[in-house]
């Protein structure tokens, strides 16, 4: 399809002469009659506040593991599909053609009305969870629900990978429906998120807790973008917000691969990579992984009490699961996570 179909939309409130505030995320746009949000796939039509995003532009069947969701069923694969937009505009983005629709040139409509009934029915064939990845689930509230409805009954799991960049109304909107969620955590200040996503840091890490609070299984990302995020009193000041959460809630760093806006700039090298892992290791954390770049070491759990291995994976998949009920084998202490 070359253009979007919109559908009414969740949370909104009318507030006199046609306008509509946006309470999605916490940019609350502010829609006068014929506005669409700084999201671009959120308008005010008529009164009426309405989505782009019930919409499937991508469907195929991956591994969780490259979600990352390192914590949750090892092993297990993920039906992952997504609509088109995003509430931040990062100049690396892989996933730009899609995320940054109706921002810059080149980003036309991808993407067909969603089938939820039929995602599921795929989903339960292909033996697979329901992920949202590639750009912001945030901004499709109104699809989880309704992926949910058909979900729920068929025990499918539903998981997002989400900027977090969410009001507290939405996550609590769709927490009660989410098993996981991978939350970027992309910047150590306010400064520094604001200038590479545009948006603000606080909203992410109250969504952080937010969820946790709610019973979803959180893990956390961390794109290392040379000169920019990846310096190591910036990855110490974001594990010490981690570990002042939980220090036993998962860490990916993640090597930055140029692209977009960013097709020019070096890649993250090991060895900062390396050094992130000690200082997410220093800062307390129990979980800290590098998917590439650093061998089988970055992608493996040890027991924090015994260090028996306890999970050894490939880049995108699991090799060997050695886990006993959720515990270590060696030492029985409790492994956080959704094992089972
Ligand atoms: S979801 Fe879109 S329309 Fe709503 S507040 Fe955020 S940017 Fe604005």
């Amino acid at each position: 399809m070359t253009a979007p179909t919109w559908t009414p939309a969740l949370l909104g409130t009318a507030h006199g002469e046609g306008r509509i505030r946006c309470e999605l995320c916490p940019h609350a746009c502010d829609l006068r009659e014929g506005q669409t949000g700084s999201c671009r796939v959120r308008r005010n039509r008529d009164g009426v506040l309405e989505t782009a995003t019930f919409a499937s532009a991508v469907a195929h069947v991956d591994a969780i593991e490259r979600k990352p969701l390192y914590h949750v069923r090892p092993g297990t694969r993920v039906l992952t599909t997504a609509a088109p937009g995003c509430t931040f505009r990062c100049d690396y983005c892989v996933n730009h053609r899609l995320s940054q629709y109706g921002r810059t040139g080149g980003t036309g409509w991808v993407g067909a009305p969603a089938d939820p009934a039929a995602l599921v029915s795929r989903a339960i064939a292909e033996k697979a969870a329901i992920g949202l990845s590639y750009t912001e689930p945030g901004l499709a509230p109104e699809l989880t629900l309704a992926l949910a409805e058909h979900a729920a009954p068929a025990a499918v799991p539903l998981l997002w990978k989400s900027n977090g960049f969410l009001t507290a109304q939405a996550v609590d909107l769709v927490a009660p429906v989410l098993d996981a969620v991978n939350i970027d955590i992309k910047g150590a200040s306010e400064a520094e998120h604001r200038r590479l996503t545009g948006a603000a840091l606080r909203p992410v890490l109250d969504a952080v807790e937010r969820f946790r609070a709610a019973g979803v299984w959180v893990e956390i990302s961390t794109p290392l973008i040379p000169g920019v995020s990846d310096e190591l009193h910036q990855l110490a000041a974001i594990s010490r917000e981690i570990a002042g959460i939980d220090p036993g809630m998962p860490w990916h760093l993640l090597r930055f691969t140029p692209d977009f806006r960013m097709a020019r700039a070096a890649p993250t090298t090991p060895d900062r990579l390396a050094a992130g892992v000690r200082v997410g290791n220093e800062a307390g954390l129990a979980f800290v992984y590098v998917e590439r770049a650093l061998d089988a070491a970055g992608r493996r759990t040890r027991c924090p009490d015994c260090t028996t291995v306890l999970v050894e994976r490939g880049i995108w998949e699991t090799r060997e699961l050695r886990l006993i009920g959720g515990t270590c084998p060696g030492c029985a202490r409790p492994i956080p996570g959704r094992w089972e």
